[in-house]
């Protein structure tokens, strides 16, 4: 894509900056306010924008069509109707032959063998995203894999969603009321459930007390933990740790996540699915489609976040970084996130991303409902660069998405992101957002090295992200548990 500059200047020497950054990281908190989000911004959010959250958008020269659809985006109302699941054949365009025939190969060994997965809500969340595809794809291979969901009043969501705060580092008041309401939930479902597999993967802390159940089965006992664990509140994590110890093994997103355990860990980054309406090619001609209707611009430079309006997510930085990159390069900012009208704290940063963006008609701020991962995806295709400036992560999927579609991807070096983007190889990485503003003028400024970027992190994504990978993982960690990993045994 062609890009227009304005006042072309040699950008600073790429290692003068890095140390900056660097210096920067080391003074800043990642829980200290984005910079620039000062408290005139954020106090009175609504200063800048009328209250029916509708900006006024400063005249320039473009057109009033693109105008338009920038003041009143065109945003699907209705969810679209579920897309047919993909069978396993449908992966061979993608990750080629010999990939898929050690997928039939692995599972091979294990054919009958049979599988329990557990987790609490069969809708929303990662978790019931990924097992999905997940079960569907087992089952396909002859591994007949079941999919259960637990069962609770509100009094036990009220508590997992207390320890999950609490896992994060929140504060908690644990209490033997408590602990009964978790437990019974537990033994509850126990009673409710068979277990008849060979093998159970329980995701997460809700259903972990399930493996008290494992004296009286003969299968091997898997504890999936998709949350961060590096610095849990010490009585949640204590009465916890126990019912973790008695599985056979445990699984992480990170090795930053994990906990000294006297059970194996074993790393499983999380996963997305390339034929998923999020990840999947798209025409051109729908690419554009939903830029019209956003008012995108498609002969300058785009410059994207998709996040939640949350301000780990530091969407202020970005919308600060974007104005100094503007100074220099001709682009405009997309910052799409949703959630913010039924969450309050994502109401009030929304309002604050609204107010740091003022009347620049060049940013972008989209809120979407949750069905739009089709608008997403054509999001991240029709971007120059995809930013990730989170100042907390988990994972980051957002970045996974954006290497996956080929694009240079900027993100902040925290949470998982930094086992996603290998600096200046898959990616780049920053801490601060003048350092962040450095390196997307530089990627804007050279576009090839920008371009190899996106092939690297495309690859990266491929060898080590796609739902693929991550079922040779469940197929070998299935074997190894089973006692028939060996590879003397199964060659
Ligand atoms: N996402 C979405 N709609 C939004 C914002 C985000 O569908 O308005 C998706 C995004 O594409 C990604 C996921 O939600 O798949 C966010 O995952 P990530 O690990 O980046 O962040 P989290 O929100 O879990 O902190």
């Amino acid at each position: 894509m062609k890009q227009r500059e304005k006042q072309p200047k040699p950008p600073a020497v790429a290692e003068e900056q890095g140390s900056r950054e660097r210096g920067d990281s080391q003074d800043s908190k990642a829980s200290d306010p984005p910079k620039g989000s000062g408290p005139a911004e954020v106090q009175n959010p609504t200063a800048t924008s009328p209250p029916d959250n509708k900006r006024r958008l400063r005249e320039t020269g473009l057109p009033s069509h693109v105008i338009e659809r920038r003041k009143f985006p065109r945003i699907q109302t209705e969810p679209p109707p579920p897309p047919a699941p993909p069978r396993l054949a449908d992966y061979a365009p993608i990750i080629g032959m010999p990939e898929l025939d050690e997928i039939r190969f692995l599972a091979r060994h294990l054919q009958g063998k049979t599988v329990k997965m557990v987790n609490s809500t069969a809708v929303g969340g990662g978790v019931a995203e990924i097992l999905n595809r997940l079960v569907p794809l087992m089952n396909e291979l002859e591994v007949p894999t079941k999919w259960e969901v637990i069962t609770g009043g509100n009094d036990f969501y009220e508590v997992t969603k207390g320890f999950h705060n609490a896992l994060h580092g929140g504060e908690y008041n644990l209490n033997q009321q408590i602990e009964d309401i978790f437990m019974s939930y537990n033994q509850q479902n126990r009673e409710r459930m068979e277990f008849v597999e060979d093998l159970f993967v329980i995701h997460d802390p809700q259903p972990v007390g399930l493996v008290r159940a494992k004296t009286e089965t003969r299968g091997r006992w898997i504890w999936r933990c998709h949350i961060d664990l590096s610095n849990p509140h010490s009585e949640v994590w204590d009465f916890l740790k126990p019912m973790v110890e008695q599985y056979d093994a445990s699984i992480f997103s990170s090795p930053a996540f994990t906990r000294q355990l006297s059970i194996p860990q074993y790393l499983f980054y999380p996963s997305i699915d390339p034929l998923s309406e999020k990840n999947k090619d798209l025409e051109e001609s729908y690419i554009n489609q939903v830029c019209d209707d956003f008012g995108i611009d498609r002969s300058r430079p785009i410059l994207t976040q998709i996040s939640r309006f949350d301000r780990l997510k530091d969407p202020v930085g970005v919308i600060e970084a974007y104005k100094l990159v503007k100074k220099y390069v001709d682009c405009q900012l997309v910052l799409a996130g949703g959630g913010a009208t039924d969450d309050p704290e994502g109401a009030v940063v929304l309002q604050e991303v609204m107010a740091a963006a003022g009347d620049d008609p060049d940013v972008i701020i989209l809120n979407l409902p949750p069905w739009s991962a089709l608008e997403i995806n054509a999001l991240q295709r029709a971007s120059t660069i995809i930013i990730q400036k989170s100042l907390r992560e988990g994972f980051g999927l957002t970045v996974t998405e954006g290497l996956w579609k080929e694009k240079p991807v900027v993100a902040g070096a925290v949470g998982g992101i930094p086992s996603q983007i290998i600096h200046k190889l898959t990616g780049i990485l920053v801490h601060s957002v003048e350092g962040c503003a450095y390196q997307i003028r530089y990627l804007l400024t050279h576009p090839e090295f920008a371009t190899q970027l996106g092939k690297n992190g495309r690859e990266h994504a491929k060898e080590n992200f796609l739902i693929t990978v991550n079922m040779k993982r469940w197929l070998l960690l299935f074997q190894i548990l089973l006692g028939m990993a060996r590879p003397s045994k199964t060659a």
